[in-house]
């Protein structure tokens, strides 16, 4: 048996060859199909956006008053509280931005400066990574010295004003933080809806606004009834962020009560719709556009519902996939006044004791008797985001009209998003016809913002344009 059983170990039978060499090349199978399944995942696995979404409550808790009328606005309470969020995004090649979102009426350059250059430092997210959007919510609060002269002077509101924007500098950058921490992958797809209650308040009287929409006649004049849409979803299918825009006021509320306003509304409902997501919104270029008629909760929760309503549709799809890939370009260019305003006109409007002017004349000459002087011009921010083949988002400082949207749309084509109010409040920023009309939003007005002067220059559309053109040349070489 010994013998037998070692000449069986020894000499294995003709059937147990090929039992073993069966064996063997089955082995040998398997580990280089796992050696090409590992190798094709490293090879083949496509790399992906990564994303990172934060949000952060800002509802005031002392008495800042609400921004945007010149009055003194005290709170009296919250519909709903007010939100900062924030998008992070980064390509495969580790390029990232960042897009805050706010309820904030106006963030002036001397918060955001302090946001951007904290964020510089602890993150190393350069200038042109950061945009910095408020949705020009008119119940949401006072910022530094956004619309300084706007308000009466209060030494104890200037104090919590004071006290909030820091507290909000603080909580800017620590959001940017949170969204950063949170990148992961994640697929970008956008659309376009559509929604019509942006009436331009420059061509419509609003007292016949109501009429007209009753009778059925056409509104008149340029608006931007477009809604773009974009979506950010985890690999399980899971929505985690809707972006969206409008062109429009967020003015339908002029009480004393804090909330989003027709934004903030159309955010709740899509996040409700959505259990889990952030919803975002960038007012896009609404600088001339108001929601009519207004002035009553229903009005703005039903102009909020229309919103979301036209992001849903676009949700429904199909939604276009936005491929990898992310440049940026960031400048800032000098827009030009008319003219500084004169130490004779500044000393005449000084004697006017409650109104907007004199604040602002007496404000502005004490500047010049410190020995100081007015710019000739204004700093305006000016961005071109390319996110993949896509997409395009330039964005924007302060109230720029609708002709801004509607031209830039036209030229760069489809998947262009151009959002206003990011980085600095600053004014109205008027196209060249607007500038030409005057009234409001182009006339003399600049004193109300604060500037050393009454009107920009005739050029500043060209100025813009040009800063714009260059700046998608270089995201899109
Ligand atoms: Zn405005």
């Amino acid at each position: 048996m010994i013998h037998c059983h070692l000449t069986k170990n020894r000499r294995p039978s003709r059937r147990n060859w090929i039992l073993i060499g069966c064996r063997r090349v089955l082995s040998l199978c398997l580990l280089v199909s796992w050696f090409c399944v590992a190798a094709s995942a490293a090879v083949d696995e496509p790399a992906s956006w990564k994303a990172g979404v934060a949000r952060a409550v800002i509802t005031p808790e002392k008495s800042v008053w609400l921004a945007g009328y010149g009055s003194k606005r005290a709170p009296d309470g919250k519909l709903h509280d007010l939100w900062m969020k924030a998008l992070a995004l980064e390509d495969g090649d580790g390029q990232r931005v960042v897009l805050i979102t706010s309820d904030f009426q106006g963030v002036p350059k001397i918060m955001s400066d302090r946001v951007f250059e904290q964020l510089r430092q602890r993150f190393k997210l350069q200038r042109q990574d950061v945009m910095f959007t408020f949705s020009h919510n008119h119940c949401g609060p006072r910022l530094g010295d956004d619309l300084i002269d706007y308000y009466p002077v209060e030494a104890e509101q200037e104090m919590l004003v004071s006290e909030y924007t820091d507290l909000m500098v603080t909580k800017s950058v620590a959001l940017v933080g949170e969204a950063l921490a949170n990148l992961a992958p994640a697929r970008l797809q956008q659309g376009t809806g559509e929604t019509t209650f942006a009436v331009n308040r420059r061509n419509n009287r609003e007292a016949d606004v109501p009429n007209l929409l009753a009778s059925g006649t056409p509104l008149v004049g340029p608006v931007d009834h477009a809604v773009p849409v974009l979506t950010v979803t985890r690999p399980d299918g899971t929505l985690d962020a809707v972006l969206f825009g409008y062109a429009c006021h967020p003015t339908t509320l002029s009480f004393t009560t804090w909330c989003g306003d027709y934004p903030g509304f159309a955010q709740l409902e899509i996040e409700k719709a959505h259990p889990g997501a952030t919803a975002m919104f960038v007012n896009t270029c609404g600088g001339d556009q108001n929601p009519l008629p207004r002035r009553t909760v229903e009005l703005c929760q039903r102009y909020g519902h229309m919103l979301a309503t036209a992001v849903e549709e676009t949700l429904q799809g199909p939604l276009k996939p936005v491929s990898l890939g992310l440049r940026t370009a960031f400048e800032m260019v000098d827009l030009p006044y008319l003219n500084t305003v004169s130490r004779g006109e500044l000393v005449e409007l000084s004697q006017d004791e409650a109104g907007i002017k004199g604040r602002w004349a007496r404000r502005l000459l004490k500047k010049l008797e410190a020995g100081g002087d007015f710019e000739a011009a204004y700093p305006y921010p000016v961005h071109a985001w390319r996110l993949g083949q896509e997409m395009l988002v330039i964005g924007m400082g302060a109230e720029t009209v609708v002709d801004y949207a509607l031209r830039f749309k036209a030229e760069f084509g489809e998947g262009t998003w151009v959002c206003g109010y990011a980085d600095d409040m600053i004014s109205y920023i008027p196209s060249r016809r607007v500038w030409e009309e005057g009234g409001y939003e182009g006339g003399s007005n600049l004193y109300e913002y604060g500037r050393p002067a009454f009107r920009w220059s005739g050029e500043i559309e060209d100025l813009i344009a040009a800063s714009v053109h260059k700046l998608v040349n270089e995201v899109r070489e």
